[in-house]
């Protein structure tokens, strides 16, 4: 069975042994979760846990609707009828297969059916880019907009002023382990982690497992990591190189081990957002040689 940690108030969070998953409990048996965790790995425990303790859930108030934060949602919602809340961008993208593919462009249709399928659901409540604050079950919600690691990811703050700020943070363990952290937009990303010290709450919940009263060094830590592994990319551009190119040279040399066709597009796509990033900071350049797109180290003249 699945451990419940006591967060502070009536904020609690789930141990699924990948994530702590929060969930508000708004009386004995209604709760109210922030994210809904990963179908594949996590439906069955949570089911075998949210049974045990007879907890109904009420509400769904997710900060972006990755695989392993919103794979449930639809699950939940048919069991329960439990009302969604969600940002704009994602109610969106999870609206239907063919806007979730809008989202992983680089997979077929089909692929996107077999990998994203759980992810189609209707949002009930649309979370807007301006927004401050949610009032699910008459409680009220804090939010703060941290656009980066998706383009419309949210932190939510719970009335017991704790705050869950889903991936827009990663913990020391999980820096350990990542050789390439995700970053839909890096720039927004980094930019939304310096804002996360505008926050001044007594908690704060980490998606992949840590809970925290104080994230000042740990933002900085984050900035550092991310920026460290975009300069690492930069540094393998010795000549000009396709994405291949530097996808090769990158697998090797960093030891990542690909065996599925799904594994490498993951990949793929989250060198392509550090490149992105290096595209926006002047770091490097395209050029088109013998007919294929091609990166370089931008020079100091280019930069200018
Ligand atoms: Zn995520």
């Amino acid at each position: 069975m699945l451990d419940i940690i006591h967060v502070k108030g009536n904020t609690y969070c789930i141990d699924t042994g990948m994530t702590y998953l929060p969930f508000y409990k708004i009386n004995e048996t209604d709760i109210i979760l922030l994210d809904s965790g990963w179908a594949k790995g996590e439906r069955d425990s949570l089911d075998e846990l949210l049974d045990a303790n007879n907890f109904h859930v009420s509400a769904i108030i997710n900060s972006h609707s990755h695989t392993d934060h919103a794979g449930n949602n639809a699950y939940f919602k048919e069991k329960y009828n439990c009302i969604i809340a969600m940002d704009s961008f994602a109610a969106h993208i999870c609206s239907s297969i063919t806007h979730l593919k809008q989202y992983y462009s680089g997979y077929s249709l089909s692929g996107v059916k077999a990998h994203y399928g759980n992810l189609v659901f209707d949002t009930d409540i649309i979370i807007r880019d301006e927004q401050k604050s949610v009032y699910i079950n008459g409680i009220k919600f804090g939010i703060m907009q941290t656009p980066g690691h998706t383009p419309g990811h949210i932190c939510i703050t719970t009335p017991d002023n704790v705050a869950y700020l889903g991936d827009a943070l990663i913990t020391r363990d999980v820096m350990n382990g990542t050789k390439l952290p995700y970053a839909y937009i890096l720039s927004q990303d980094l930019q939304s982690k310096t804002s996360l010290l505008n926050l001044s709450c007594k908690k704060y919940i980490i998606a992949h497992r840590g809970i925290t009263d104080d994230i000042h060094g740990l933002v900085n830590e984050n900035i550092e990591f991310y920026k460290g592994r975009a300069t690492k990319v930069l540094n393998v551009i010795a000549r000009p190189m396709t994405l291949e190119d530097i996808m090769r040279t990158i697998v090797c040399a960093w030891s990542i081990h690909i065996q599925s066709t799904y594994k490498y597009k993951v990949v793929e796509r989250m060198l392509r957002f550090y490149l992105e990033y290096l595209l926006e900071t002047g770091a490097v350049s395209l050029i088109v040689e013998n007919g294929f797109l091609k990166y370089v180290q931008s020079t100091k003249k280019n930069q200018q």
